[in-house]
């Protein structure tokens, strides 16, 4: 049982991203001082969604400068914290080379900011975002569950440096968390494993892979068709909801799915069909799995004919009961999700009529 004092302040790392940005809303409306390290804690351009959120907002937030690669960075930003976010870490899969650019931050920067949390004696707890990416490598992977979904007792052995290097990143950084939490009994560790995160987000243009996925949906990439990948959607906001009661349930504990639907990208196009697809270039057909494997690597260089075989057409399925029981997680409509999401996406520019 680990009880935060709601009145200490709270650390998030990578509160610039797309994720903790939702996390960030709730954390300042809910009242609480929040310390953010940040790479770049004087540019008023880019924390400028994250100070306007605080001026609508009871909550307070105090900047330092930290880089998840620069070693006792995160030090001044824990001092008097009792609960850490650890959402930081690169989600992109245009890679040159996967070591320095996803795992190096991931694992490296795991490691930095939890043996901080070892040396700073007021952490209780530490939430970590990590991802289904560390539960599974593709969707082929499971036939090779423990159960007939995907669950928080499995771990992703598929990924490499050479195939899934993010999902490896991911993996190879939980894995170090476990590790570096059970070797102390001061703070507790609790996890959030979100599938492919979606909906609006403070800062309309956020470089996630998830803004990417939506422009390319929206903006004619994908107009003579589009695979049918299945894959896990969730909204950032019920993502936010799941870390914020991680890090205040007493007796939260272990790793969490957190995933609304076992979708696929091809549901969302078609719910995007139905409203704006007389005025947006979507794609409207579900290409044949050999159209993919044979023109996908070309089209797309960060898309292999190993991912191709391993998850195109194949289902993928994952339990997110945990979740709901024990952080008492509601899933809000895929299709408002995805709706509102290409709403922003319109709005904010990303996306342009045909
Ligand atoms: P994002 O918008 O790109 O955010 C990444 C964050 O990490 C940014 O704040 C970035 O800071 C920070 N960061 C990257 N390298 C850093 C470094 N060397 N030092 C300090 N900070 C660094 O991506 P996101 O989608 O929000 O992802 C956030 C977390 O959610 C990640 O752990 C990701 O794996 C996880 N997640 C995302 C999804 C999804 O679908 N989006 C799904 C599951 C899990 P800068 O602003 O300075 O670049």
């Amino acid at each position: 049982m680990t009880v935060i004092d709601r009145n200490a302040p709270v650390m998030v790392t990578g509160a610039t991203g797309y994720v903790a940005g939702s996390l960030m809303e709730e954390l300042l409306k809910q009242g609480h001082t929040i310390h953010a390290p940040v790479r770049q804690p004087d540019s008023t351009e880019k924390l400028k969604y994250l100070n306007a959120l605080a001026e609508q907002h009871p909550g307070t937030i105090k900047y330092f400068k930290a880089d998840l690669l620069d070693e006792g960075s995160y030090a001044q930003a824990m001092e008097g914290c009792q609960l850490v976010y650890h959402t930081a870490s690169p989600f992109t899969v245009e890679v040159t080379d996967p070591q320095k650019e996803l795992v190096d931050p991931a694992l490296k920067g795991t490691r930095n900011v939890l043996e901080q949390a070892n040396k700073t004696e007021s952490v209780k707890r530490v939430v970590l975002t990590s991802s289904v990416a560390a539960i599974y490598g593709d969707n082929a992977d499971l036939v090779n569950a423990k159960g007939p979904k995907f669950s928080e007792q499995d771990w992703n052995t598929s990924s490499s440096l050479e195939h899934q290097p993010y999902s490896y990143s991911k993996t190879v950084a939980e894995q170090e968390a476990w590790k570096i939490a059970k070797s102390q009994s001061r703070w507790d560790l609790v996890v959030i494993n979100p599938s492919f995160v979606i909906g609006p987000g403070i800062n309309p243009h956020a470089t996630s892979e998830s803004f990417h996925l939506i422009q390319q949906l929206g903006d004619g990439t994908m107009k003579t068709g589009i695979p049918k990948w299945p894959i896990g959607i969730v909204d950032v906001r019920d993502v936010a909801s799941a870390h914020v009661n991680a890090g205040y349930t007493p007796d939260a504990q272990g790793r969490h799915i957190v995933s609304g639907y076992d979708s696929s990208f091809s549901d969302m196009a078609k719910i995007l069909v139905a409203k704006y697809g007389k005025t947006y270039p979507l794609p409207k057909i579900i290409l044949p799995k050999w159209m993919v494997w044979l023109f996908g690597p070309i089209i797309n260089s960060s898309m292999t004919r190993k991912m191709i075989s391993l998850n195109v057409n194949l289902p993928y399925q994952s339990d997110n009961s945990k979740g709901k029981e024990k952080l008492g997680l509601q899933y809000r409509p895929l299709e408002s999700s995805v709706i509102e999401f290409f709403e922003q996406a319109i709005n904010s520019g990303l996306i342009k009529k045909r």
